[in-house]
């Protein structure tokens, strides 16, 4: 009977430390709150004649790892400025936990708010951050941008910046890749637009209301990378249903019934591919917008040209698993995401034409081909492992290209060509870090571990971190 005791004394001190270290959810709060994510309520309002978005919102922030006196909000509408005023972003306040704060706009592109915090922020703690603020749309071929009547509104929101053993990430936006780091969000966002606009988004559209004036789209998406929208007064809007989810597409042309038959086609085609080789998809609802940007991801979403190319659709959709469900530095490591999505696009070449699919597809993307022979030349000794700004006009062929062709390499050197152990194997990471953030060194660990071959990753990181022609091995 004491025996009993003891084990039961001792069993409650243990659950009670495991409770203190592991994330509890307050069902006191509201539903949306109830979560170990970040989670965004956003209001936003498009002001068409001035170009304007105005957003009101709040960050209810979890902060993870590191006890915090400071923190740095990013957002990147300032990265920009076309207006005459000394930053995009009008700032009407800032609030933590209800009381207003002051904060220093900071960074070289002038995307980051500086705060001071009243009190330290304790690992494992929340805040709620509120703002208010609008700004300009820009005028280039940006992820913030108006091109006659389509606004694609990316990156619109503030975000805590991610701290981790090498401080603060916070470094500028830049135009070659994406910089957008991010841990996963629960977002609930409603889009103020005048009545004959319509709204391309990220999650599923979950309310509509109008005034004689204006329509309010309310949009909710669960554990996502991001959240973005497009809007257009302009959109042909299509859709599909097949298995349960539903398939948008919102194209600035009209398309032909042989167009509309051809990109569910291609999405669809790309979704069952991916969904039973590498892992599910847990949304029923996906949206592509076919208009002035060439291909961008976003979570639930992707924005393509209306010229319609297969592979750069197909590669957008791909992201849905490299860099929204699995993410990464983009930053620092665009080779993880960039050179995975890239590589596997031959998956949906593979499900449709086998082998002669797989290799002509990488044939295309083949940096070792010769007419990249001044580029191979120029290459020499470069590291991929550079930030996407510093790699200058060699950023496509090093990621786009080497990255995919190192990774055919490896499975025709190492793997006797066997295609499919290797699609298994990267389906083996997809699942084992889903909703996570990935480094270099979790991906070649899994890709040694699951392939048996002891040198995969000295072999790799010779690749990636000095550019060579491929031949040689430790
Ligand atoms: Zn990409």
């Amino acid at each position: 009977m004491k025996q009993g005791l003891l084990v039961f004394v001792v069993s409650l001190m243990v659950f009670l430390v495991a409770c203190q270290t592991t994330t509890t959810l307050d069902t006191s709060l509201e539903p949306k709150y109830q979560t170990s994510n970040n989670v965004y309520s956003l209001d936003v309002v498009l002001d068409v004649e001035m170009s304007e978005l105005s957003v009101t919102g709040e960050i209810y922030y979890k902060n993870d790892e590191y006890d915090l006196n400071e923190l740095y909000l990013t957002l990147y509408p300032n990265s920009q400025n076309y207006t005459e005023r000394e930053n995009n972003i009008v700032i009407d306040y800032i609030k933590i936990d209800q009381l207003v704060y002051e904060y220093t706009i900071t960074g070289s592109d002038h995307s980051q708010i500086y705060i001071d915090l009243d009190d330290t922020l304790l690992s494992g703690k929340r805040i709620s951050i509120e703002f208010s603020y609008y700004f300009t749309y820009w005028q280039n071929d940006g992820r913030i941008s108006k091109h006659e009547d389509e606004f694609l509104t990316m990156f619109f929101y503030p975000f805590v910046a991610i701290y981790d053993d090498e401080g603060w990430n916070i470094d500028a936006f830049t135009v070659h890749g994406e910089s957008y780091y991010n841990t996963i969000g629960d977002y609930y966002v409603s889009i103020d637009t005048p009545l004959d606009y319509q709204v391309a988004a990220s999650g599923e559209l979950v309310d509509t209301s109008s005034t004689d004036t204006r329509n309010t789209y309310s949009y909710e998406i669960l554990n996502a990378r991001d959240f973005s929208f497009s809007t257009s007064e302009n959109y042909f809007v299509y859709s599909e249903v097949e298995n349960e989810r539903t398939y948008m597409i919102y194209s600035l042309v009209e398309l032909s019934d042989l167009n509309v038959f051809r990109v569910f086609n291609i999405i669809t085609n790309t979704f069952e591919a991916y969904e039973s080789t590498i892992g599910s998809y847990p949304y029923d609802h996906y949206t592509l917008e076919l208009g002035e940007y060439f291909g961008m991801e976003s979570t639930g979403i992707a924005y393509c040209n209306y010229d319609i190319d297969e592979a750069t659709i197909v590669h957008e959709i791909i992201h849905q698993w490299f860099y929204s469900m699995v993410g990464n530095d983009q930053s620092d490591d665009s080779f993880i995401d960039e050179a995975i999505t890239t590589y596997i696009t031959s998956l949906y070449y593979y499900e449709q034409s086998g082998t002669n699919g797989y290799y002509g597809y990488l044939a295309f993307r083949n940096s070792l081909d010769e007419r990249f022979e001044d580029r191979l030349i120029a290459c020499q000794g470069e590291s991929l492992l550079q930030k996407v700004d510093d790699f200058g006009d060699q950023y496509a062929y090093l990621i786009y290209y080497h990255g995919p062709t190192m990774f055919r390499y490896y499975v025709d050197e190492f793997l006797e060509g066997d295609i499919e152990e290797f699609y298994r194997i990267l389906s083996v990471y997809f699942n084992q870090y889903k909703y996570q953030v990935v480094t270099l060194d979790d991906l070649l660990d899994v890709i040694e571990s699951e392939s048996g071959v002891q040198i995969t990753k000295e072999w790799f990181m010779m690749q990636i971190t000095e550019f060579q022609d491929l031949d040689n091995r430790p």
